[in-house]
């Protein structure tokens, strides 16, 4: 049934080209006009013709019969209009600084625009991204300025005879296995390192494997780049002074190379770990690097933010105002950030009032107490543009929005009388994210305060998975103990 799904079968359905955000590869991927089918884009450049299994969810999103159909008040159903005008009688005894407005980075770049000026009309500069914790601290440390570091093309890094891999890459962006692959066996001395406390899929995959201690990967991309004594930082890291020599030198010496960053919770300074991967990409001639977020649209969405809101919160300070009750009510477009979140949830019972534009009821208790809920039409449904990791800018072509869902720009048009112009989008993600200068002495000094956290069980993981099945397999000795 799956299968049957998968195919476009009917000549009549228009097919539209579209993106899957549920990581910043972008791969390309074909919806039949009503939704109701998806297929490899064969001709997309990114993944020319390949998907992986997170991809195929794509399908579902579009077609889950669980999808918000009606504005709700509460458990109540309304109509559009009474939704609109409760939101708008609602929000009015609050001051403009008791109202925040969170953005999902799964949201295209005209819908985050949307959301800025209608946040700028109703004079409200609380406004921030939604993603994960992990990329929005990464996208910080990529704002840090670093002369000579240029981002990697898809080209470059299948083209590249070193790459260092910082974090599991094969689980966050499986189609890029396709072009590291193409590193791998590519030419004779090509080297893959990878950088990363545990085994994984990626590591099974490595020339190299260095398994730094937990938490200590800035360090050890620190040293690398030269800006940290190696003896100094195998005390941090754990990793041997001549390993962490020999790596470096490797690296720049090799005629072309790509540093790649996978943004993890676990791992705490993920903006330092950024601002040392540029470091290193800059440090040789034709190194570039990529940073690979979990939610598609996070340069985009952030650079919009970023360029029309300048002065607005970071997300622990927007989460101290609320905790102290500075702010009362909250507009949650595209993302309940509390759903499965005690903590959070917890912060937001304080709220007085919330709107949450989305896609499914949500889990979150607080989002049902005192809430409004619309139906969100989702980003293939709405289109628009959106920047991936490689900085490139991919669009989608709107479907037919799933029955009774609306795209952002629309709500945000009805409950601000704003309207962004077509290109203004595009224009401002093509000035690319706002940067930042970083001083070198600071970096090192935040750099040689992290301390490793503790080592979890290392648990084997084989490209196939499971351990045991394969473990029988003379191929599985060979590359074990090899
Ligand atoms: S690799 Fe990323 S963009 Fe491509 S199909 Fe998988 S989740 Fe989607």
């Amino acid at each position: 049934m799956v299968a049957d799904n998968l195919k476009v079968k009917s000549e009549n359905s228009k097919i539209r080209n579209s993106l899957c955000l549920f990581c910043s590869l972008g791969c390309g991927v074909s919806l039949r006009d009503e939704g109701k089918a998806l297929a490899y884009a064969q001709d997309n450049p990114v993944n020319k013709g390949a998907l992986c299994p997170r991809g195929h969810y794509n399908l579902e999103l579009v077609n889950h019969p669980g999808r918000l159909a009606e504005p709700q008040i509460g458990k109540r159903k309304v109509s559009w209009e009474e939704a609109l005008t409760f939101i708008k009688q609602e929000l009015q005894p609050f001051r403009k600084d008791e109202v925040g407005c969170l953005v999902s980075c799964l949201l295209s770049n005209e819908a985050a625009l949307a959301v800025a000026r209608t946040a700028q009309a109703l004079g409200v500069k609380n406004v921030l991204t939604a993603g994960a914790a992990a990329d929005l601290e990464a996208y910080e440390g990529n704002k840090w300025t670093v002369p000579g570091a240029e981002l990697a093309s898809l080209d470059h890094l299948e083209k590249s005879e070193a790459l260092l891999i910082i974090g599991d890459i094969l689980s966050r962006s499986p189609v890029l296995s396709r072009r590291i692959n193409q590193v791998k066996y590519g030419k004779r001395g090509n080297q893959i390192v990878v950088i990363d406390p545990n085994q994984t899929r990626t590591t099974w995959f490595a020339t190299d494997h260095l398994a730094c201690r937990p938490g200590t990967e800035p360090v050890v991309l620190a040293a690398l780049a030269g800006a940290l004594p190696a003896e100094e930082a195998a005390a941090i890291c754990g990793i041997a002074a001549a390993k962490l020599e020999q790596t470096a030198a490797a690296f720049r010496t090799a005629a072309s190379g790509t540093v790649i960053y996978v943004p993890q919770s676990k791992r705490p300074r993920n903006d330092l770990g950024v601002y040392y991967v540029k470091k290193l990409a800059a440090a040789s001639p034709n190194k570039k690097y990529l940073v690979y977020y979990l939610f598609g649209n996070t340069l985009g969405v952030n650079t919009v933010i970023d360029r029309e809101i300048p002065d607005h919160p970071t997300y622990h300070e927007l989460l101290g105002k609320i905790e102290r009750g500075e702010i009362k009510s909250l507009l949650l477009f595209g993302e309940d950030i509390s759903a499965g979140h005690e903590e959070l949830q917890k912060k937001f019972r304080m709220l007085k009032f919330v709107v949450y534009a989305g896609y499914f009821e949500s889990e979150s208790p607080a989002i049902y107490d005192n809430s409004i809920i619309l139906p969100l039409a989702s980003q293939f449904e709405g289109g628009g543009s959106y920047v991936l990791a490689d900085g490139s800018l991919a669009a989608c072509e709107p479907i037919v929005p799933a029955a009774g869902s609306v795209p952002l720009e629309k709500i945000c048009g009805l409950l601000a009388d704003c309207k962004p112009g077509r290109n203004d989008a595009r224009e401002c993600v093509g000035q690319g994210p706002v940067t930042k200068a970083k001083a070198e002495a600071e970096a090192e000094g935040e750099v040689r305060a992290v301390r490793a956290a503790e080592q979890g069980p290392v648990k084997p993981i084989t490209y196939f998975g499971n351990n045991q099945l394969v473990g029988n397999f003379f191929w599985f000795q060979v590359n074990k103990n090899g």
